[in-house]
């Protein structure tokens, strides 16, 4: 079956070979198994359900947490000659009939489906007339409170699978250490799924962080050397992002913003022209990137500290898609950590909850702060050992001291 798969591979898909681990995973799913696959970011997951999708007869439901990236992976599977939908929100009365006569008909091979619909009363007739015969979990980390993106209507997911009778399951995210990967494991299956785990480095990434003092100032030092390349940097909120622009532009470079706070057809406009063209700045929250494919990203910054290390690795895994060399660099204030901290305290969540986000927190300081190899740092936190990398700031540079840290550090545990 696997030379099927690598025949469509090129008719479909125009790949001339698999990439590390797909054609395992395709294998094992092509032969009935479970599976849940943690790849790193730009590994090529959606490919490992797409592809299966094609072979043999039966509808792939493939849930993915937003409604955006669904849309793209329809309009490119579309593209490429494949019946696909997705059931969603978004969709007009006419679009869903289409969607529905499709599904009578038996000709749809992946029905991508939004996380709302999850709980619906009428989503497990409606599969099961339309004849699944399995379910895809993209960004599967959602199930799991340990994950950094928890989404409650994820929950759903094994109650679903258990009343379409134990359908096939095959689920996918980059970033998952140990403790997430258990919670994945029990949540959404009833034995153990088969496992894989893809390499989570990065080698072409350039890792680096540095103790805030001027965020301007730093990250204009940082885009100058980098003038008419591609890259995002990411900022905690709406003003600071339309501030950076303003600081960015008006320093000569092209710089586009993009935060929930824009009008989704100027949201859209400018995602559209970091697409296209060369040489945009994106200044972002994190709202921009989920499902972003553009290869030739060459940096990603972070004017502010992300919400934890698997944010970190998923933002900066946005740049370097396409194998060739891109620098990363994260600035870390005791302003950030401070802000962090009271959002944990003043959010609704549980006290568990509340008790994950402050580890999570101090995780990340302890990245900040890392003594040795950034990489090594990183990938251990994803239960991977490694050599020192060469390829990060302290591999280069040294250890640098910053109290400002240290003071963040007692701050948390005071
Ligand atoms: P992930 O979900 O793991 O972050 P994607 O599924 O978005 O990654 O894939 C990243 C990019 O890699 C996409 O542009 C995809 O078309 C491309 N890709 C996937 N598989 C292959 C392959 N076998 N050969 C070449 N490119 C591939
Ligand atoms: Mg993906
Ligand atoms: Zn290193």
């Amino acid at each position: 079956m696997l030379d099927r798969a690598r025949a469509l591979l090129r008719s479909v898909f125009g790949f001339d070979s698999f990439r590390p681990g797909q054609d395992a995973i395709i294998g094992a799913i092509l032969d009935g198994q479970d599976v849940l696959a943690i790849m790193p970011t730009g590994a090529g997951k959606s490919l490992c359900y797409q592809l299966p999708a094609l072979i043999g007869n039966g509808l792939t439901v493939v849930v993915s947490p937003l409604i955006a990236l669904m849309r793209d992976q329809v309009a490119q599977l579309t593209n490429y000659g494949v019946n696909a939908a997705a059931l969603n929100s978004s969709n007009d009365p006419a679009e869903s009939r289409r969607i529905f006569d499709s599904l009578r008909d038996g000709d749809l091979r992946l029905l991508y489906l939004a996380p709302e619909r999850l709980a619906r009363p009428d989503t497990v007739e409606l599969l099961r007339n339309a004849g699944a015969t399995r379910l895809a979990i993209d960004e599967a980390h959602c199930v799991s409170q340990w994950g950094h993106d928890f989404r409650p209507e994820y929950l759903a997911l094994g109650e679903l699978r258990r009343e379409l009778g134990g359908i096939q399951t095959v689920a996918f995210t980059a970033t998952a250490d140990a403790a997430t990967r258990s919670d994945i494991a029990q949540r959404l299956f009833d034995a153990e799924p088969r496992l894989f785990i893809g390499g989570f480095d990065r080698p072409n990434l350039l890792l680096s962080m540095a103790p805030k003092n001027s965020a301007r100032k730093q990250l204009l030092e940082f885009l100058a050397a980098r003038k008419g390349q591609s890259g995002v940097v990411y900022c905690a909120s709406r003003n600071g992002c339309e501030d950076l622009a303003e600081t960015f532009n008006a320093a000569g470079h092209r710089a586009l913003v993009y935060h929930a706070g824009l009008d989704k057809a100027v949201r859209e406009a400018n995602q559209d022209a970091f697409l296209r063209e060369d040489g945009i700045t994106m200044v972002a929250t994190i709202a921009f990137g989920m499902g972003i494919d553009k290869p030739d990203v060459r940096f990603v910054a972070h004017a502010d500290l992300p919400k934890s290390i698997e944010a970190y690795y998923q933002e900066i895994g946005r740049a370097g898609r396409d194998g060739l060399p891109a620098e990363t660099l994260t600035l870390y204030g005791l302003g950030d950590v401070r802000l962090r901290a009271l959002q944990i305290e003043e959010s609704q969540a549980s006290d568990e909850q509340k008790r994950i986000e402050r580890a999570k927190l101090n995780t990340l300081l302890a990245l900040c702060e890392a003594p040795r190899c950034r990489r090594q740092t990183l990938l251990a936190y994803f239960g991977e050992q490694s050599e020192p990398c060469g390829n990060c700031d302290l591999c280069i540079h040294g250890v640098e001291v910053y109290d400002g840290t240290i003071d963040a550090q007692k701050f948390l545990s005071a």
